[in-house]
């Protein structure tokens, strides 16, 4: 019987055992060969006596071995088996490996990100890469038995979907049997989902796979996981909060043993762009901004009465300590509030006296002390802007700080809820309303009206508020959901604020409409993404690191060699036809 390399302890000492697994590091002293052999148990060192076939070894080889457990001599506590080895009797070399092109045991790995992709099946063979799969695992079995004791069903949605754009743009999958249609790869399994809540499945839930055409950016993947749930009867988001507070709960206990404190904050998005200039901010440290427009009314500084002038806001964030900070930290803080699209970095240090742009420029001292809580010894930062604009990139500028002042505490979790999100968003560029979650989320229960009535200003129409919400971790959007349109009726008047008129509406979702017409539950939902929410667990820093099979940056498997061009066989079946340059 093969025993587990990483399972021997002082207990098993005299025992003889088999192992078998691969070889993680050699040590030849002439006749006596050290090997550390890893399976995907764990490490345990190997001690050879006078076996010639055991210099003969490579690293990442796969053998067999019979041997005794001893104690080690010069124990290791750094392994959980470091306190025995096994002599061996018996070796036998089961597969032989090629020369590596990087060694599993380095830790962090220094082969690109390209050559590791390539050869996956040595970079998972890493102990960190086997302990990110085992948690993702443990993830998604916490979660499956959570919402399992809560009465949820695992419903799959299909893959071979519908086109119905939502914002990204869709993967398309040509039809051979109906030549000039398309499936869709899903975004989401939104409308399944809510099909579903129209079916009687009162809990649905699923680890769905979703994928998104989109320019990826370094944190992005093509095709990612998410845990999709909706819930049937649920009108305020309250229940959800208290259910989704119990699942991070759970998942957080059962896999890194951190028990997380409940009720998590609630925060309007209105407050948490204004305190954190942020729409997913991270509470782990203070740093809050505060809003000093009507100081800055009468500044004598062009840049900000002009900004105040034409309708913008003024910002200022106090950090304690720092008015000796160089000008050139200075400059790079007025690069992030610039890449931010802030026109530039207001700064007042108040040391013995007062130095910096708005030094000379201040209408009202005392007033700007007591609103900030400015003393001596420290550095006013303040952006002046459109309201957005303004909050966002001061924001940006009080993450850097974060970082750089070393103020986020490590291993501190802190989960909130944003709510109160704007229902509708402005597209400048297509001269239309946008939902800024998607078009099948409701109103607040207090702007149905607002949103029903057609004599309701349209220009006034990005003051309804949605029934939508984010989880945010850490500074990070885990997830977001709503609660749904659940009336024919509403569902066709925001399809008719979006601009989508009946026509359009019935030929993109009318199969989703028929749906609502035939008893629909109140119904809600939410999703959160996995990978990030694994990668956070696990203390990684890129999706790569918790997937196993991920995409490069320009979505591409270097493993598989995907995409590929394919045989002009295939493309005459499907009645396509590859156009050149
Ligand atoms: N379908 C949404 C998304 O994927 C989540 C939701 O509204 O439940 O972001």
């Amino acid at each position: 019987m093969r025993h587990p390399c990483g399972g021997l302890r002082r207990g098993h000492v005299g025992q003889k055992v088999t192992l078998s697994g691969w070889v993680h590091r050699l040590r030849d002293l002439g006749g006596l060969t050290f090997i550390d052999l890893r399976d995907a148990s764990g490490i345990v060192q190997l001690v050879c006596r006078d076996l010639p076939l055991a210099r003969k070894l490579s690293r990442e080889d796969v053998i067999r071995v019979e041997g005794t457990v001893q104690p080690r001599e010069a124990p290791n506590p750094d392994l959980p088996t470091g306190e025995v080895e096994v002599v061996v009797d018996a070796l036998e070399v089961v597969a032989r490996a090629q020369p590596l092109p990087f060694s599993p045991d380095e830790e962090p790995p220094r082969a690109s990100e390209e050559t590791r992709l390539r050869f996956r099946f040595l970079d998972l063979r890493r102990p960190r890469m086997q302990r990110n799969l085992r948690l993702r695992h443990q993830v998604s079995l916490a979660i499956r038995q959570y919402l399992d004791r809560q009465g949820f069903l695992e419903v799959e949605t299909p893959l071979l979907t519908r086109s119905t754009p939502e914002g990204a743009r869709d993967f398309l999958v040509p039809s051979r049997l109906e030549p000039g249609k398309f499936y869709a790869l899903p975004q989401s399994p939104q409308l399944f989902k809510q099909i579903l809540i129209c079916s009687g499945v009162e809990r649905y839930f699923q680890l769905a796979r979703c994928f998104r055409d989109e320019d990826l950016r370094a944190d992005r993947q093509p095709e990612f996981t998410q845990l999709d749930l909706e819930m049937a009867f649920l009108e305020e988001p309250e229940e959800l909060f208290s259910l989704i507070e119990g699942l991070l709960a759970h998942v957080f206990r059962e896999t890194i043993g951190v028990e997380l404190e409940t009720p998590f904050p609630r925060l309007p998005y209105q407050e948490a762009m204004a305190r954190y200039g942020s729409d997913k901010p991270d509470l782990r440290f203070g740093l809050e901004l505060t809003e000093v427009t009507e100081l800055f009314v009468e500044s004598e500084l062009r840049v900000l009465r002009q900004a105040i002038a034409q309708g913008g806001r003024a910002f200022a964030l106090r950090v304690p300590g720092e008015a000796g900070m160089s000008r050139k930290e200075l400059g790079e803080l007025e690069g992030v509030a610039k890449a931010h699209g802030a026109g530039g970095l207001l700064w007042l240090a108040r040391g013995e006296e007062l130095r910096g742009p708005l030094a000379k420029f201040l209408p009202q001292p005392a007033a700007l002390w007591e609103a900030t809580g400015l003393e001596v010894g420290d550095l006013l930062l303040v952006v002046a802007g459109p309201w957005e604009t303004a909050a966002t990139a001061l924001g940006q500028v009080r993450l850097e700080l974060g970082r750089k002042l070393s103020l986020i505490q490590e291993g501190k979790w802190c989960p909130l809820w944003v709510v109160d999100f704007p229902l509708l968003e402005w597209d400048e560029a297509e001269g239309r309303w946008t939902a800024r979650h998607h078009p099948f989320t409701s109103p607040r229960p207090e702007d149905l009206e607002k949103l029903l009535d057609p004599s309701f200003p349209r220009e006034r129409l990005g003051e309804l508020k949605a029934n939508a919400y984010d989880l945010v971790l850490n500074g990070v959007e885990l997830g977001g959901g709503s609660i749904r349109i659940h009336r024919p009726e509403v569902q066709a008047r925001m399809f008719e604020v979006l601009g989508i008129g009946p026509k359009a509406a019935q030929q993109r979702f009318g199969f989703f409409l028929r749906a609502l017409e035939y008893g629909a539950p109140p119904h809600g939902g939410i999703a959160l993404g996995l990978d990030r929410w694994v990668m956070m667990l696990a203390g990684e820093s890129s999706l790569r690191e918790v997937i196993a099979f991920p995409k490069t940056a320009t979505g591409a498997c270097p493993l598989t060699g995907a995409p590929a061009e394919v045989d002009p066989g295939q493309l005459e079946e499907l009645h396509l036809e590859v156009k050149e340059g």
